[in-house]
């Protein structure tokens, strides 16, 4: 079968489905692999290092899409896009089915078989090489920093120098999931006090093991909500937390906020009035943009300075760093396609007798499958 790679076309998007390195990899299992002219570049991928392993390079969207059998992208598909594909194609990429009900109807249209890699069942420990969710949350957790530090007018680590004594940045984390603990592992060794809060108490040890301090709410309420994943708060837990959030924003240079609850809007924990009280050239970097954002004063896609603080909106963390994200996604994306062939005779098999694979095909020859049914193992 043929896996082709299509230009990602949404704007700010500079990732693509697979990388040089992978593609080796993919012609090991028997596919043959086709790219769009241009698709790797923004990722620093040439259409010659793609040749170069063995990918054919076809000149347009058009083209591509009528010869692949397997379509791998990083965004879910525009409707211009899902006109360009074949009838039964296999497509492997980000959907969010809940998000995007026509799109699922076009597919089923289509007669395709769509593997949603945000559906991945990610308690399931063998999906965890699969994850995609996960490394592009550390991808943007580690981005973010990056971002914050750029924004700050000043060192991140304590320094004493001839000219004077340099304190470290007081840097505090809101939301210790994936993309949290990868900001506070970097902010950490970049030489800033790192705090961090999250209303799952679960996380504590593992902020204090990338060098953090976990705050706890004064308010007994665990978080956890099924899954691993966040539940709503009561009206009490909320307003202990509010009290909280105030001391630590007065106190800290850098704010960086990652809560998110599945399936609800970003919790607000930043208040317009919290930013107020921060000093003069504070960041913050709202992560939780895209889904609403945690601070009241976001403006997602933005870099916004409010009452003298740079907030920054940005929803394309990951893509800033396109090379590396392209590179785990890529690695995420073969190990699926792994599972898929395990013939190695370049033939994909969707096998929903298997959890994993199960739980992220959301059509099977353009029938509805999602939502997949509980997982029947762990
Ligand atoms: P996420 O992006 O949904 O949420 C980010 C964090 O925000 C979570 O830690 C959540 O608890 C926190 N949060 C939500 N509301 C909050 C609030 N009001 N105040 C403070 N914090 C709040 O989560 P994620 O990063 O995708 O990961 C969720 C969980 O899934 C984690 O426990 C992670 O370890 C787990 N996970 C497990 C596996 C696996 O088992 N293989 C794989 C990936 C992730």
């Amino acid at each position: 079968m043929k896996i082709g790679i299509p230009c990602e076309i949404l704007p700010l998007e500079k990732r693509v489905a697979t990388v040089p390195e992978v593609v080796s990899k993919l012609v090991q299992l028997g596919f043959s692999v086709a790219v769009q002219s241009g698709a790797g570049v923004a990722a620093h991928c040439d259409d010659a290092a793609y040749q170069a392993v063995g990918a054919e390079v076809l000149p347009d969207a058009a083209t591509l899409w009528a010869a692949s059998d397997i379509v791998l992208k990083v965004r879910p598909p525009t409707a211009d896009e899902v006109a360009l594909m074949r009838p039964g194609t296999l497509l492997i990429g980000f959907i969010w089915p809940a998000q995007n009900p026509a799109l699922m109807e076009a597919l089923q249209a289509k007669q395709a078989t769509v593997l949603a890699i945000d559906c991945l069942p990610r308690t399931l420990s063998r999906a965890q090489k699969m994850d995609a969710l996960t490394s592009t949350a550390g991808v943007s957790g580690y981005r973010a920093v990056i971002e914050a530090a750029n924004a700050f007018g000043r060192y991140f680590n304590g320094q004493i120098t001839a000219a004077g004594k340099v304190p470290p940045a007081k840097v505090f984390i809101a939301g210790a999931g994936v993309a949290g603990l990868a900001a506070i592992g970097t902010a950490a060794n970049l030489g800033a006090i790192v705090r961090a809060n999250d209303t799952r108490a679960e996380v504590a040890d593992q902020v204090k093991s990338l060098g953090g301090e976990f705050v706890k709410v004064d308010y007994e309420e665990d978080g956890a909500g099924g899954g691993g994943y966040a539940k709503v708060m009561s009206e009490g837990f909320q307003a202990a937390q509010r009290q909280m959030y105030a001391q630590e924003a007065k106190n800290a240079d850098i704010i960086i906020t990652t809560a998110l609850i599945p399936g609800k809007p970003a919790p607000k924990l930043i208040t317009a009035e919290m930013v107020q009280s921060m000093k003069p050239g504070s960041v913050i970097v709202d992560m939780a943009a895209e889904q609403g954002g945690n601070c009241e004063l976001t403006v997602p896609n933005e870099a916004v300075v409010r009452h003298g603080v740079t907030i920054l909106g940005y929803t394309d963390l990951a893509s800033r760093l396109a090379k590396q994200s392209s590179t785990l996604y890529a690695t995420n994306l073969l190990r699926l396609l792994e599972e898929l062939c395990k013939a190695k005779d370049g033939v994909a098999v969707v096998n929903m007798e298997d959890d994993a694979i199960r739980g992220l095909t959301v059509v099977k020859d353009g029938a509805l499958t999602w939502p997949a049914p509980p997982l029947k193992t762990a």
